[in-house]
This record gives structure tokens, C-alpha cells and sequence, in this order.
């Protein structure tokens, strides 16, 4: 289970997420689970990817209300428990 502060990363197009608010639900990219990214060592090998430059777009579940920070966005699909997830800001309907 996602816990704040950790990030992860999707292995097929590479986006790379930060949770900002826990959830229950698994964080799902390119239809499998986002891989856990240890704080140290493999975080390297980020630093020279390209970053969004205002911090990251903010992402909800609106199932588990847990809430990511996109750091590396691709055209990947977030998912959790089952259902994309919303990018926020924009008006839910
Ligand atoms: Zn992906
Ligand atoms: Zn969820």
C-alpha cells in the first residue's frame, strides 16, 4: 500500500508519481502496478529526467481519495481501485 511521501514509477512508459495522501487502492500505470522507488540509490538515475515544472500535476482517486503528484508525466493512464484517476482542479461531474 502507497504511503505519503513515497514514490513510484510505472516500468512501461516511466511516468513517476509522488503520493501526496494515502489511499487503500493500488496505484495502477499502463494496467500494472506502479513499482515502489527506494528514496535512495535508484533515485539517481531520475535526476536527470525531465520534471513538470511547477511541481508535478495533483491526482485523486475518487474511490480511496488517494492523492498522487504526477513528477514525470507521460501519456500513461493512472489508475486506481479500478477507476482512472482524476486530474484535479478540473470540475468533477
Ligand atoms: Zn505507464
Ligand atoms: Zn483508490
Amino acid at each position: 500500500m502507497a504511503k505519503k511521501g513515497q514514490t513510484y514509477f510505472c516500468e512501461i512508459c516511466r511516468q513517476k508519481v509522488a503520493v501526496i495522501e494515502e489511499g487503500f487502492g493500488v496505484l495502477v500505470c499502463c494496467g500494472q502496478e506502479m513499482k515502489f522507488v527506494a528514496p535512495k540509490g535508484m533515485m539517481e538515475t531520475w535526476t536527470t529526467a525531465h520534471h513538470a515544472p511547477d511541481g508535478g500535476v495533483p491526482y485523486v482517486c475518487k474511490v480511496c481519495k488517494q492523492k498522487v503528484r504526477v513528477v514525470a508525466e507521460t501519456t500513461g493512464i493512472l489508475e486506481c481501485c479500478g477507476q482512472k484517476m482524476v486530474r484535479e482542479g478540473k470540475i468533477a461531474l
